[in-house]
């Protein structure tokens, strides 16, 4: 096994005493991590898992999480994180568009799971928490072999089905090879220097890349421990950074600017941390100042989904000098900037981000023509983000060409909530926007054109989409107007209604 499901294996072999996982007080090391993962395996195994199979799992961030995704590597099947933020519709259509066969679930409220696998299924059913009919996570473990499985798992095969939305609103699942999380953890330890001694907080929700891929993984292979908390809380992050000696944080913009305004901020002992890793979103002046008055340099990433994720990185020692820049390409990674004729880009002359290497996707799931449009010639992953190249290399994002909002960290597809919007009978027209906002970044606007003679409240709109959409996609403000610009085919024009209604904040 080439894959990343011989970790727990080939780290229980060289650290089995080193401490893998603290979670809520329970601690396992690597040679626990090593024998739950199999013996995990065998259950899955046993509920008729096989390579290439789909196994889900979803909840806050939990070890079983961690522990599905090693075990599936181990069988060869294809491990599907599942946003725990999601609605149940959304939730239903990833569950059964991923094939999913099994579904571990942790700290569900009552009824979703049956929910789910009623409206995706046929699905197994494995809950963390072990109430109700049937084995229980534990127990089924417990019961379980701890004899070695060796199957042939290569880098080519995949090993994550990683759900991003797009401009078409209808999430799909980037498949991700274990050559592609091998190469980017690579990337991240070559570029970042992690270290086998590393203490991670992971406290991003597993669930996307970045958490993951760029802090969780990295941090195993190494033989470091990762700290991984449930949900992030900055006042508990403060206080677990100096409790457990923290060196690495992963986050988004959002999380460092609660930790600078949380009360116990000034008194915090930050002295462990050496590594402050921020992606997703660029890095505000603000927040960069803050914490280099506390002498902490962030490195910053850029990158997406479907490059698993690491593209760019701008090294601490370039955060004065490059401010404003998202960095260099990672080292095993090529990133260029490129002219819709496909030839690169003058310093200083704007172009797409392209990315191709070792840790970019293949395509996605059972989509050959998102995927055939994905990949320019000579398989460079598109971006859809606009930037410039200076003259030293150094790549600065500008513009997105695709139309998304950028929220406190979860990227939010305006497609998605304008079709969910139309599905309101008084809703002619939506128009879905970015507007500023001071703790999120951005939140999205809804500009709206009812039908004649109706007249619904924003509540009321926003309780048709509660149903529909996660909350975090829920626009925060509504504006009533008589007619949307359209151009000649009748598509909406986003840059003038972003100039008219976006740039007053919510
Ligand atoms: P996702 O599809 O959720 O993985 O999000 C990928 C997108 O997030 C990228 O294509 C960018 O538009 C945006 N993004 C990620 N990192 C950064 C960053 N450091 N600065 C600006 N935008 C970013
Ligand atoms: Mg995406």
């Amino acid at each position: 096994n080439q894959g990343i499901g011989s970790w727990p294996a080939r780290r229980g072999r060289r650290t089995p005493r080193r401490t893998a996982l603290l979670h809520e007080g329970r601690s396992f090391d690597y040679a626990a991590l090593h024998e739950r993962s199999t013996r995990l395996a065998h259950a899955l195994r046993g509920a008729g898992v096989g390579r290439g199979d789909r196994v889900a799992f979803l909840g806050p961030n939990h070890p079983a999480h961690l522990e599905t995704l090693f075990a599936s590597g181990i069988l060869g099947a294809v491990f599907v994180p599942l946003n725990n933020r999601l609605t149940v519709a959304e939730l239903a259509f990833q569950l059964a568009d991923s094939g999913s066969r099994v579904l571990v679930h942790a700290r569900q409220p009552d009824g979703k799971a049956a929910e789910l696998a009623s409206a995706a299924g046929p699905l197994t059913l494995l809950s963390v928490e072990g109430e109700g009919p049937g084995q229980g996570y534990e127990e089924l473990l417990a019961a379980s072999s701890t004899e070695e499985i060796d199957e042939e798992v290569g880098h080519d095969d995949a090993c994550l089905i990683m759900y991003t939305s797009g401009t078409t609103g209808r999430a799909k699942g980037a498949v991700l090879t274990h050559g592609n999380i091998v190469w980017n953890s690579l990337n991240v330890v070559v570029d970042t220097d992690v270290a086998g001694d590393e203490v991670a907080l992971v406290s991003a929700p597993l669930f996307h890349t970045g958490s993951l891929n760029m802090s969780c993984l990295p941090t195993l292979l190494k033989g470091g421990t990762v700290l991984l908390e449930s949900a992030f809380e900055a006042e508990r992050a403060l206080r677990l950074i100096e409790l457990h000696g923290v060196t690495a944080l992963f986050g988004v913009p959002t999380m460092y600017d609660a930790m600078a305004s949380a009360p116990g901020w000034k008194e915090a002992d930050l002295t462990s941390l050496r590594l402050l890793l921020c992606g997703g979103a660029p890095v505000p002046t603000r927040t960069a100042r803050t914490f280099l008055e506390r002498g902490l340099a962030f490195v910053q990433g850029y990158g997406m989904t479907e490059a698993s994720p690491g593209a760019l990185v701008l090294d601490r020692g370039d955060s004065a000098r490059k401010a404003g820049s998202a960095g260099v390409p990672h080292f095993f990674t090529d990133v260029r900037v490129i002219r819709p004729d496909g030839t690169e880009t003058a310093p200083g002359e704007k172009g797409e981000v392209v990315v191709a290497g070792p840790n970019v996707t293949p395509g996605y799931w059972n989509l050959p023509e998102a995927t055939a449009a994905a990949f320019r010639d000579g398989g460079r992953f598109r971006s859809g983000d606009v930037a410039t190249v200076d003259a030293e290399g150094y790549v600065t994002l500008v513009d997105r060409l695709k139309d998304m909002i950028i929220s406190g960290g979860e990227n939010i597809y305006p497609a998605e909530v304008e079709d969910a919007l139309l599905r309101h009978p008084d809703v002619a027209e939506a128009a879905v926007i970015g507007v500023p906002d001071a703790r999120w970044g951005e939140v999205g606007r809804a500009v709206v054109v009812l039908r004649p003679g109706t007249a619904p409240t924003a509540e009321e709109l926003l309780g048709h989409l509660e149903g529909l959409l996660a909350r975090y996609k829920l626009p925060r403000s509504f504006v009533l107007v008589p007619e949307l610009p359209r151009n000649a085919t009748g598509k909406l024009l986003k840059g003038p209604i972003r100039d008219r209604y976006g740039s007053t904040p919510a």
